[in-house]
């Protein structure tokens, strides 16, 4: 199965790419969530963070800190989310493990729902620790 992503490593389409080495290439996605926002890829084919090895999670992971680190300085950002979306039900659109590094300038430049359930929690916290 190719991907997009695949045709990136490949150079068969263009990509702003930022990084790259061995075994992994960081470029910028296409639509920039934020000035900046980054994806860095395996350029073993895997499909997400489920299917990867843990060798390629913890490695993408540590180089995914590392660029955030180098675009820090140069975009003038003051933080960053590291995200990976597993699965179509997580909103994963290109099947090719990736991690989006996306730095952040402002507070409220990207909206999060996060509200506090009392009974949701103690039922999911049950259901993860009795066995
Ligand atoms: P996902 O939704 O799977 O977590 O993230 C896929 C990301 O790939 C999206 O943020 C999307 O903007 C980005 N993307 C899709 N097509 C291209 C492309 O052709 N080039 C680049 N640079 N990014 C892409």
């Amino acid at each position: 199965m190719t991907t997009l992503f695949k045709k990136i490593i490949d150079k068969e389409i263009p990509a702003k790419v930022i990084y790259e080495d061995e075994d992994f290439i960081a470029f910028l996605d296409i639509s920039q969530s934020t000035p900046g926002h980054t994806l860095i890829i395996p350029k073993e084919e895997t499909v997400s963070a489920l299917s990867a090895s843990p060798e390629t999670v913890g490695r993408i992971n540590i180089k995914a800190v590392e660029i955030a680190k180098m675009l820090m300085p140069v975009l003038n950002c003051e933080g960053f989310n590291f995200i990976t979306n597993a699965g179509s039900i997580a909103g994963q659109t290109v099947d090719h493990y990736h991690v989006h590094i996306v730095p952040r300038y402002d507070v409220n430049e990207l909206k999060y729902v996060f509200k506090e359930n009392k009974a949701i929690l103690d039922e999911i916290h049950a259901r993860i620790t009795t066995k």
